[in-house]
């Protein structure tokens, strides 16, 4: 069911909301970037939807308003432990493009089917609802559409604002009086979407794990500097790691921290004794890549990567994951050469 609302409406439809979720959407941090006074755009409560950045990209994906950056998981001390409340005592909606609902997919598949369900994630998740923001042009580095991503129908609600109007689209039976209540008319409406990115990638059909012996990675071991920016940004990244912060000094009282971690930076994948699964950071290119779009496949049947073109973005040393995955191709023609 589709409805036409002016500001004025929809500014009651989120006041409304906001007595049940917290709403996150992008919102513009003035010179809040990492170079000097260039905005940046990523994910913050708004109140009205005035606040919200309709005409570009997050530079940071909705992954860092749906699930903390830092998450106490439980309190112990000497006898007993103590499973943390949760970090949102409302529900949340979430402001997002249709690369990003495509993430969410991919995080659920993370974290709820592969191995034990995560609680954590669980209680965040069945309290969250999608608002899908629709794409009327692709922005600089997108490639979702030749990542299937471009295009969403699993939404509560989404909206598009054309002049002075915004154009919402329901799907949750929960919203629909709420929606009629605040609009100035019904009407059928169709989220908008890319059809063409400039960004083409082509992954190789032949793609298999002997990829990981072309010399292609090399080249990363002096261009990437293991920021792990391509990481932070990432909305499909799920690698946490476990911090203990100790209220005394003996060690026997205090909270388990999960954070977000990346597999780019050093230390990532140290192990007992000194070792490290991956020390050159072109191995960790390697890993990163092919994870993104070969072996999260091959148990999933989907690739994992979704084309939201962040990580070139972001890159400080203009290394480019769309470029890298364009050359997938080369480097099986390398190792099946090498091989015969
Ligand atoms: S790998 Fe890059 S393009 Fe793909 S989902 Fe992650 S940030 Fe977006
Ligand atoms: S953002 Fe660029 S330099 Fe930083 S870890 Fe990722 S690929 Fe390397």
């Amino acid at each position: 069911m589709g409805f036409q609302l002016n500001e004025q409406g929809f500014d009651a439809l989120l006041s409304e909301l906001s007595r049940e979720y917290v709403i996150y959407a992008p919102k513009c941090f003035a010179g809040g970037n990492t170079f000097t006074d260039v905005d940046c755009i990523r994910y913050g409560t708004v109140k009205c939807v005035r606040d919200i950045v309709f005409d570009r990209k997050s530079d940071y994906s909705f992954k860092e308003a749906f699930l903390p950056v830092s998450e106490t998981l439980f309190y112990f001390t000497e006898g007993e432990t103590r499973e943390a409340d949760a970090p949102r005592k409302k529900g949340a909606v979430i402001f997002l493009r249709s690369c990003d609902l495509h993430a969410v997919k991919r995080l659920d598949e993370m974290y709820l089917n592969n191995g034990p369900e995560d609680f954590y994630y669980r209680r965040l998740r069945e309290n969250t609802k999608f608002i899908l923001m629709g794409c009327s042009q692709s922005f600089e580095n997108c490639f979702c559409v030749d990542m299937d991503s471009s295009r969403s129908d699993n939404y509560s609600l989404s909206v598009d604002r054309k002049g002075d109007y915004y154009y919402v689209d329901c799907r949750d039976e929960s919203l629909h009086a709420l929606l009629k209540n605040n609009a100035a008319g019904e009407l059928a409406v169709e989220p908008e979407y890319v059809r063409e990115n400039k960004v083409h990638v082509h992954i190789p059909d032949n793609l298999s794990i002997q990829a990981a012996k072309s010399t292609i990675w090399d080249e990363y071991d002096s261009r990437c500097i293991a920021c792990g920016r391509c990481n932070f940004v990432c909305p499909t990244c799920t690698c946490f790691t476990m911090q203990d912060l100790f209220y005394s000094e003996n060690g026997k009282a205090g909270e388990r921290r999960r954070v977000h971690a990346s597999c780019m930076v050093d230390g990532f994948t140290d192990v007992a004794g000194g070792g490290s699964c991956r020390r050159k950071n072109g191995e960790r290119m390697r890993f990163k890549v092919l994870h993104k779009v070969y072996d999260f496949k091959q148990r999933n049947g989907y690739h994992m990567c979704v084309g939201c073109g962040r990580c070139d973005d972001v890159c400080p040393e203009y290394i480019s994951f769309s470029n890298c995955v364009n050359r997938l191709g080369d480097a099986m023609e390398e190792v099946e050469k090498h091989e015969k």
